[in-house]
C-alpha cells in the first residue's frame, strides 16, 4: 500500500464527478461567477473507472462519489456499476444534496451503491431556500424517503452548522433523524474554498453541538471501529440511534487522514485545503500506461505532508491569528468535501 511522508496510507478515495451544482449553498459555493470545468476537460466514466482501479491497486478500499452535485451528471449509475464491480472496493458511497434523489435512488441502488449521505442543514423550508439559494426542502425530503424505500442503510444526514444561520436547528435535526431512522452527522463549518467568507466565530464547535443535543437526549460516545473515519460517533442513551460530529476545526484528525481526492477534471488532490492538484488527466490522455500512472500517484502520495487543519488549530490557539484568506484553496465544489 502507498504510504505518505507521515506513514498514512491511501485508503479512501473521493471522486468528484462534476463541479456543477443545482444549489449555491452559502457556506460552500455562494457565487455564480466561477470558471466551470469545460465539458471536454471532464473525465469520462471510462477514465474515472480506469483511475479508480489504479487507486484501488494502491490501497484505496473506500470510494465516495461526490461533486459539485453528483446527481446532475447523467446516468451516474453506469459509473456506480463499474466501481462496485472493481475487486478490492469494500465500501462505495455517495454524497448528495438530495434534490434529484427521488428519481435516481432506485437505479443507483440497482447498480450496487451501498450507502448514501444526504446534506440537509435545516427543516425550515424558508431557511432551506436561503441557505441553498435554489433548492426546495420538499425535494430533499422526498429523496430521503425514496432512498429509504430502496433499502439504503444507513442513510446519513450531513448538516453543516453555522452560528446565527442554523444553530437553532441542531436539536430539530437530531429529532428528525431519530424519528425517521437516519443517522445525523453534524459538520463544523470549515474555511473551505475562498468564497464563503468564513470566520472563526461562525463555527459552532463539536462541544456546543453535543451540549445542545445532550441537554434533551443524553448521549454516550460509541466505540470507534475505524480510527481514520472523520466523524466521532455517539449513541443516544435511550438506544434510539446514533449521531456523529465531524470536528475538523476544533479537533482536527489529519494524523489519521488517508483520503485522496480526484477532481472532475482529473486532478489528484492530497488535502481538502490544497491550493492545487496534480494533473493525472493529461498523463492519461497523453498515453501513459497504467504502471506509469500508478507510479506517478505513488510518488505524489509518498511526498504528502498535508496537515492543514492541525496547522489551523495551532495558529488559532497560539494567538498569532489565522487569516484563511491568505491561504488560497481549491473550492469545495471542485473537491466534493
Ligand atoms: N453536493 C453534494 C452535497 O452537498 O452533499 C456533495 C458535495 S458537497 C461539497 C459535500 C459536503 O461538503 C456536503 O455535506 C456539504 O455540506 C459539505 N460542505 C460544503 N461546504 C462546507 C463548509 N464550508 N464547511 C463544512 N462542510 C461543508
Ligand atoms: Fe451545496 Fe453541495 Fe452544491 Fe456545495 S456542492 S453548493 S454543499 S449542494
Ligand atoms: Fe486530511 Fe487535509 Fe483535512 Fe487534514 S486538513 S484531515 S490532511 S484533508
Amino acid at each position: 500500500m502507498a504510504k505518505d511522508a507521515f506513514g498514512r496510507g491511501l485508503k479512501d478515495l473521493r471522486i468528484s464527478v462534476t463541479d456543477r451544482c443545482n444549489f449555491r449553498c452559502t457556506y460552500c459555493m455562494p457565487l455564480n461567477k466561477y470558471k466551470w470545468v469545460e465539458r471536454r476537460e471532464l473525465l469520462s466514466y471510462e477514465e474515472i473507472l480506469r483511475l479508480t482501479g489504479l487507486f484501488v491497486r494502491l490501497g484505496a478500499e473506500k470510494i465516495r462519489i461526490t461533486g459539485g452535485e453528483p446527481l446532475v451528471r447523467k446516468q451516474l449509475e453506469i459509473l456506480v456499476k463499474g466501481i462496485a464491480a472493481l475487486p478490492g472496493v469494500k465500501d462505495l458511497s455517495l454524497t448528495t444534496n438530495g434534490a434529484l434523489l427521488a428519481e435516481q435512488a432506485p437505479p443507483l441502488r440497482a447498480a450496487g451503491l451501498a450507502r448514501i449521505n444526504v446534506s440537509l442543514d435545516t427543516l425550515d423550508p424558508e431557511k432551506f431556500k436561503r441557505i441553498s439559494q435554489r433548492g426546495e426542502l420538499s425535494d430533499v425530503l422526498a429523496g430521503l424517503r425514496a432512498a429509504q424505500r430502496c433499502g439504503f442503510h444507513p442513510i446519513k444526514i450531513n448538516a453543516v452548522i453555522e452560528r446565527g444561520v442554523n444553530d437553532d436547528e441542531i436539536l430539530p435535526l437530531a429529532e428528525f433523524s431519530r424519528d425517521h431512522g437516519f443517522t445525523i452527522r453534524y459538520i463544523e463549518y470549515m474555511d473551505a474554498g475562498n468564497s464563503n467568507h468564513w470566520q472563526l466565530d461562525k463555527v459552532v464547535s463539536k462541544k456546543e453541538i453535543l451540549q445542545a443535543v445532550a441537554a434533551r437526549y443524553p448521549l454516550r460516545e460509541a466505540k470507534r471501529t475505524d480510527a481514520s473515519a472523520p466523524a466521532v460517533d455517539y449513541r443516544f442513551a435511550d438506544g434510539r440511534g446514533k449521531l456523529g460530529v465531524i470536528a475538523s476545526v476544533t479537533e482536527p484528525f489529519c494524523r489519521e487522514c488517508d483520503r485522496a481526492r480526484l477532481t472532475a477534471d482529473g486532478q489528484l488532490v492530497t488535502c481538502l485545503f490544497s491550493p492545487s492538484g496534480y494533473d493525472l488527466k493529461s498523463l492519461m490522455r497523453g498515453g501513459s500506461t497504467n504502471d506509469e500512472l500508478m507510479e506517478r500517484i505513488a510518488v505524489i502520495w509518498r511526498k504528502r505532508t498535508d496537515r492543514y487543519s492541525e496547522e489551523r488549530r495551532e495558529a488559532i490557539s497560539s494567538g498569532t491569528g489565522y487569516e484563511p484568506q491568505n491561504r488560497p484553496k481549491m473550492e469545495m465544489i471542485v473537491l466534493g468535501g
